[in-house]
């Protein structure tokens, strides 16, 4: 093996090793920057936020004042002092600092400037729910609603989850929302102690499902395709909405629009944010606020784990003891199925194998 790898000059064994991860593991989702797609039907507002691209501290451009509202809404600006002002179009030190509180929170390079990838994040369709909520700790990147609520029902908790049945979508049948739902809902009580199931009561249910378009009396308006694509309220609400707008898909391969999302990917992360789990700066956990468009991600990470348990405890039947071990690993992230588990421990032998020859 020492042999093989003395025919490989240093930059192609490392240009070897950059791309190993997608041969390895094709169907995972890879750490990088946000692509942001375009369609006709593209959310008007957020699509022409590319003429902000590398404007800076100084910088004015009309219509910026645009771009703060969408801060202040997702948590990173505040309203100006002054009521009587509104928010201007230049780039001062106060819109700085948001800039790069949301580079922190969305794990991206803090330059403080609207580069490319900023405003690619930014463009990026993503949960209604504001980011604001402190990280807890530097090496966890999790983090919870103001006051850290969480469902009351005792130890062995059971919750009860309705389908609107007056707002429900045409494209995908109830039978299959249901068994989205299923799944989604299983991968979170498979790891803490707290079972979902679902009623036809819709008005007593605890968790409250529905698709809904546009102002639907929340206070927290959906706008279109794209954009927003659902949001979901914190303990004990049980309020989960999805924008009834978006092109749901269950299978990528029946939906072909460059603008489908995956249904069970949002509904995976909205029910963290029912559990009480506000956004996270991991950019592979299934709580990062921004999905792309055709993107599974639905499998949680170590970080999402650690969030939900720290609120609820561990399932008994739950380990996660050799996910510490990709603790150490360069994403710092793993799905939980045993498969990726293997998958992830290899592919950090490898590498330290093969750094080990060149050194
Ligand atoms: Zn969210
Ligand atoms: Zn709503």
């Amino acid at each position: 093996m020492f042999r093989l790898f003395g025919y490989f000059s240093l930059p192609s064994l490392l240009l070897f090793l950059c791309f190993l991860p997608r041969f390895c593991f094709p169907a995972r989702i890879t750490p990088g920057q946000v692509t942001v797609i375009t369609t006709d039907d593209h959310n008007a507002s957020w699509h022409n936020f590319t003429r902000f691209k590398d404007a800076e501290k100084g910088s004015h451009v009309t219509g910026m004042s645009e771009l703060k509202k969408y801060f202040q809404r997702f948590g990173y600006l505040s309203v100006p002092d002054n009521q009587n002002d509104s928010f201007t179009d230049v780039f001062d030190a106060r819109f700085e600092s948001a800039v790069i509180l949301y580079q922190k929170k969305f794990g991206l390079p803090l330059t403080g400037k609207l580069d490319s990838e900023t405003i690619s994040a930014i463009m990026s369709p993503r949960c209604g729910v504001s980011d604001t909520g402190p990280t807890v700790h530097a090496t966890k990147h999790f983090s919870y609603f103001y006051g850290r609520p969480r469902w009351e029902r005792g130890s062995s908790m059971t919750l009860t989850y309705a389908f609107s049945l007056s707002n429900m979508i045409d494209s995908i049948s109830l039978p299959e929302i249901r068994t989205v739902f299923r799944r989604s809902f299983s991968r979170w009580s498979s790891v803490i102690p707290v079972n979902f199931t679902e009623t036809e009561n819709y008005g007593s249910a605890n968790i409250k499902i529905g698709f809904f378009s546009g102002d639907h009396g929340d206070g927290e308006p959906f706008d279109g395709v794209l954009g927003v694509l659902g949001h979901a309220f914190s303990p004990e609400n049980g309020r989960f909405h999805l924008d009834e707008a978006e092109t749901w898909a269950v299978d990528f391969r029946k939906v072909k629009s460059k603008a489908a999302v995956d249904l069970e990917s949002v509904a995976t992360h909205e029910i963290g944010h029912v559990l009480g789990l506000a956004h996270s700066s991991m950019k592979e956990a299934v709580m990062y606020p921004s999905l792309r468009p055709r993107t599974k991600k639905v499998d949680l990470k170590l970080d999402d784990v650690e969030g939900v348990q720290a609120l609820y405890g561990s399932n008994p039947n739950f380990s996660y003891s050799s996910l510490l071990e990709s603790e150490n690993s360069s994403n710092k992230a793993t799905g939980l199925t045993p498969r990726s588990r293997r998958s992830t421990v290899s592919w950090v032998l490898l590498v330290f194998l093969l750094l080990s020859m060149i050194t």
